[in-house]
């Protein structure tokens, strides 16, 4: 076999494993930045994406300037205004005119601004025209530039995620810096026959055109390629596994059934949906295969996988093994516990393991569990530690899936032997699709939601009415029932670019700092201000917080509290995304709606209506409320994904992640379907010629597919 250059096993990103300070401009503290947003090396810094571009190359007369929205010009400074309101906030206001017209601009904590413009010198300003407390239309927070010279304008501008204390200009310059010097040294993993059958580039055109574009078509063709080389190493990793699995055999029998399962299904306070009854079949079929399960449910908000999933980890334990349920925040797994708990009481033992679980305990919940007798292990990343054993685990659940990735669900397995597994998910898939992208899953759909719930009440609102909104959520509140009141920040500050949380490819995983929080944008409301707000407005009714920065305990405990009643309007950022079940809240209000996808905002008002109250979502925009009304024409996941998709503009390509699913950062699996279907096929016909990637001109590839699944975020 011939030889390759770089050794064979090794990662062919191995020679941009650089660390960042090797290029110009960063010393410590700018390490330290970039180590913020998961960045060491010099190839970190090339796969850090724009999560957009912003068009410089359209210009906009300032006497044309009607309404919110993105501006470029070219102004200077008519007056120039500073003041410190109060500590750690410096004002910048300014006039800016380009001649025809004049709009006033306002900076927070960039003092830097005012010495570039005061001379009068004209420069480029590229930022949001947003309505100001005064009713006053203003420039907030612009990027400002030279004004290019005639010929170098260049259109597309990238704008990345930054964390705290990095600029764009900082990063851009980082990034630069490494195009210059590293890009040769990105490995080209496409085989020469397929990247020619594809029209894509070469990789390092790949990567120039994705940070640089001159053009759209650059960006595109760059894009293609990038999105193209990631869909083929998944797809081939996933047929890898596929593969692999399809060797395994069932190491145990399910005992018929009857037992435990049919005292769950007959003791519950409902009955099943027929969708509940024929997922739960296509379950029952699985085990009685003589292969390993491994099945996707995929259901809509409420449409109850909850209880599907503990009926089938029921049939499990009677069968005598162990059952685990994976959940993505801690939040959630203690919900699950609880829920276990009283579906399950009497018929099994659950137990609940997080990070939050006191280490004496732990040590005592591992020794119970490794000797059976724990049946049900519920809890979050918690359970996929080493030390972590079951006696005999036979079924690995996730809920909602979209917050895992093909590692986690790996992992979870590789504590049993060849155990079953299911994972449930709301993310509203087209089912093709699904099975194209989760390749090594059979998927089941729950296309039901139970009888008797009522369609949430939506209403899109200007901010004009918050008054008889809160009024309402007063209301119910004394009425007994709860409501949440969902911001997109968790404090306010002023937003400069430095208050910026992680966006994009790094949002925190429990989606508290995954709006967009621009440096470009309207400061956004903040879940710690309005719960102070609240809580003057409403002194007669008790208001509690949430957010993704509180200690896992402290979650756990206002959770708690509200689905007792103690908190009966609760405050959060979208910590309260995913699943929470609490049947009394009866109300959603959700402000600055605009800062949120439509999909997200659908599984936000799934948290209402879960119970026999009708149920209201109120959502405040400044913005742009036609965005939302198909949230008030529709209550289906499928209509309101498509819609999403379609609104999403060029100028979020990449990076945004809205989707959700973790194994892709620059694919987007509607978007980019027609390149999702070649990757699949390309990928069988490779493995049907080299079913191992053998050949010496696959070996790049074949090791490019392992250091691929290894780098997928956990
Ligand atoms: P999701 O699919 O969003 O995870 P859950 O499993 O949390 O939904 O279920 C939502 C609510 O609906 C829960 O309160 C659950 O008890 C209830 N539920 C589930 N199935 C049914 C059913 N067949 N009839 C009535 N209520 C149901
Ligand atoms: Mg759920």
């Amino acid at each position: 076999m011939l030889q390759e250059t770089e050794g064979a096993g090794s990662d062919p990103w191995l020679p941009l494993a650089i660390p960042v300070s090797a290029l110009p401009g960063v010393g410590p503290a700018r390490r330290r930045q970039l180590e913020a947003l998961g960045i060491q090396s010099v190839g970190d810094v090339l796969r850090h994406l724009p999560r957009r571009y912003d068009d410089f190359g359209q210009r906009t007369p300032l006497d044309q300037v009607r309404g919110p929205g993105t501006l470029t010009a070219v102004v200077r400074a008519l007056g120039v205004h500073e003041r410190r309101p109060r500590p750690g906030l410096h004002l910048l206001q300014m006039e800016l005119t380009d001649g025809r017209g004049r709009l006033p601009a306002v900076w927070f904590n960039q003092p830097h601004i005012a010495r570039r413009l005061a001379d009068g010198t004209p420069v480029l300003v590229h930022g949001s025209v947003v309505v100001d407390r005064m009713g006053r239309l203003t420039l907030r927070a612009p990027e400002v530039e030279e004004v290019p010279a005639v010929g170098a304008e260049h259109g597309l501008r990238p704008v990345y995620p930054v964390g705290v204390g990095l600029t764009q200009r900082a990063i851009r310059g980082i990034v630069d810096g490494a195009l210059q010097r590293y890009a040769d040294l990105v490995p080209d993993v496409l085989p020469p026959g397929l990247r020619g059958r594809q029209a894509l580039v070469d990789a390092a055109a790949a990567w120039r055109g994705v940070h640089r574009p001159r053009d759209a078509a650059e960006l595109d063709a760059a894009r293609r390629t990038l999105v193209y080389e990631e869909l083929l190493l998944l797809q081939l990793g996933l047929q890898l596994r596929r593969r692999a699995r399809a060797g395994a055999l069932r190491t145990y029998r399910y005992r018929a059934a009857g037992g435990l399962q049919a005292r769950l299904l007959a003791h519950l306070p409902f009955t099943l949906t027929a969708a509940q009854r024929r997922v739960l079949a296509e379950i029952e079929a699985d085990f009685s295969s003589h292969r390993p399960m491994y099945r996707l449910v995929q259901g809509d908000v409420g449409s109850g996988k909850t209880v599907v999933a503990a009926a089938a980890m029921l049939r499990v334990v009677e069968s005598g093994r162990q059952a685990a349920l994976l959940a993505p925040t801690a939040i959630l797994a203690e919900q699950h516990h609880a829920t276990l708990g009283r579906l399950c009481d009497g018929l099994c033992r659950c137990a609940l393991l997080t990070g939050a679980t006191p280490r004496a305990e732990r040590s005592r919940l591992l020794a119970e569990l490794e000797t059976g007798r724990i049946d049900i292990l519920v809890g979050t990343h918690a359970l996929l530690q080493p030390d972590v054993r079951f006696a005999a685990l036979g079924l690995a659940v996730a809920d909602e899936q979209h917050r895992f990735g093909v590692r986690q669900r790996d992992a979870l397995c590789a504590k049993g032997d060849h155990p079953d597994v299911l994972v449930l998910t709301a993310t509203p898939i087209p089912r093709t699709l699904a099975m194209t992208l989760y390749g090594d899953l059979d998927v089941s759909l729950i296309d039901e939601l139970p009888p008797g719930r009522r369609p949430v009440r939506t209403y899109i609102r200007g901010p004009e009415a918050r008054d008889r909104i809160y009024a309402f959520v007063r209301g119910e509140a004394l009425a007994g029932r709860r409501a949440y009141v969902v911001c997109p920040l968790v404090d306010g500050g002023a937003a400069g670019p430095e208050q910026e949380e992680p966006t994009g490819l790094f949002a925190q995983a429990d989606g508290s700092g995954a709006t967009e929080g621009g440096d470009d944008e309207t400061r956004a409301a903040s879940a710690q201000e309005w719960a102070h707000r609240l809580k003057e407005w409403m002194p007669d009714v008790s208001v509690g917080l949430m957010h993704g920065r509180l200690p896992p305990a402290a979650k756990d405990e206002v959770m708690a509290r509200f689905a007792r009643g103690e908190i009966q309007v609760l405050v959060s950022t979208t910590v309260i995304e995913v699943g929470i079940d609490v049947p009394e809240a009866s109300m959603i209000v959700v402000e600055d709606a605009d800062r949120f996808g439509l999909s997200q905002l659908h599984q936000l008002r799934g948290r209402v209506g879960r119970g026999p109250h009708r149920s209201y979502c109120a959502l405040v925009s400044r913005a742009n409320p036609k965005r939302l009304r198909i949230l008030t024409e529709t209550a289906d996941g499928f209509t309101i994904a498509e819609e999403d998709l379609r609104q999403r503009g060029p100028g979020e390509l990449l990076g945004t992640r809205q989707h959700g699913l973790p194994e892709l950062v620059l694919a987007d699996p509607a978007r980019d379907i027609d390149l999702l279907t070649r990757a699949r096929d390309d990928a069988v016909a490779l493995l049907r010629c080299d079913p191992d990637l053998e050949r010496p001109e696959h070996n790049r590839l074949r090791v490019a597919v392992e250091a691929h699944f290894l780098r997928l975020r956990d």
